[in-house]
């Protein structure tokens, strides 16, 4: 029998087609899943390019793209909090109640764990190449980027001028560090 609701976390920047197969793993062992995007606040630097508002857009649009059932998932931004011993009760308040959370990230893990709630780690999925930091750094170099990513996703990243923005940001970083 499925277990009622999950969680499965992920900074999402941006979203790959990792966190689509995990996803939709997931959803084999979950009535619902609770997805939430980490770090909601932060956009704009190299390791997160994105706001949380356009990675909302992106999931939203992937899911769609591979036909998942909007009723089985909820999309929650999560803000991070600057003391990580209360996180686990501070991302409790802010979505459903859930029984098991799906995480590969060790610091998420152990929180949960000391939080009392139990902690999965998902298979991974071609992970050399369906990695957040692979796509910016082909974004970057102007390589194929598209190919790691949904094509609603391509989409997204160019009408909210992604590609610009990463390489500016790159710009701008490199000349705070002369
Ligand atoms: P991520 O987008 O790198 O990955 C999210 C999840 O997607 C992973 O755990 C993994 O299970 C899955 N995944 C990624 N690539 C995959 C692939 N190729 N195949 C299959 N699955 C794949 O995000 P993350 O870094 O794990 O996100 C954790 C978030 O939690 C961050 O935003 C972090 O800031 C937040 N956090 C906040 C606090 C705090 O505020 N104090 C504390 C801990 C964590």
């Amino acid at each position: 029998m499925k277990e009622k609701r999950g969680l499965l976390i992920g900074r999402m920047q941006p979203v790959h087609k990792g966190h689509i197969s995990v996803i939709q793993e997931t959803l084999k062992e979950v009535e619902e899943l609770i997805i939430g995007i980490g770090s909601a606040e932060k956009s704009h630097t190299q390791s997160n390019p994105f706001t949380g508002g356009e990675r909302v857009l992106m999931l939203t649009k992937a899911l769609r793209e591979y036909d998942v059932d909007p009723s089985r998932y909820y999309i929650i931004p999560l803000e991070d909090i600057s003391c990580n011993s209360l996180w686990v009760g501070h991302v409790k308040m802010l979505t459903p109640p859930f029984c098991k959370v799906y995480s590969g990230n060790s610091l998420v893990q152990q929180l949960f764990e000391e939080g009392e709630i139990p902690c999965i780690q998902p298979s991974l999925f071609n992970r050399t190449e369906y990695s957040g930091t692979e796509v910016r750094k082909r974004i970057l170099n102007d390589d194929d980027w598209q190919s790691l990513i949904p094509e609603s996703v391509v989409k997204v990243i160019n009408e909210i001028k992604g590609v610009q923005r990463i390489q500016k940001l790159n710009k701008k970083e490199i000349s705070e560090l002369i």
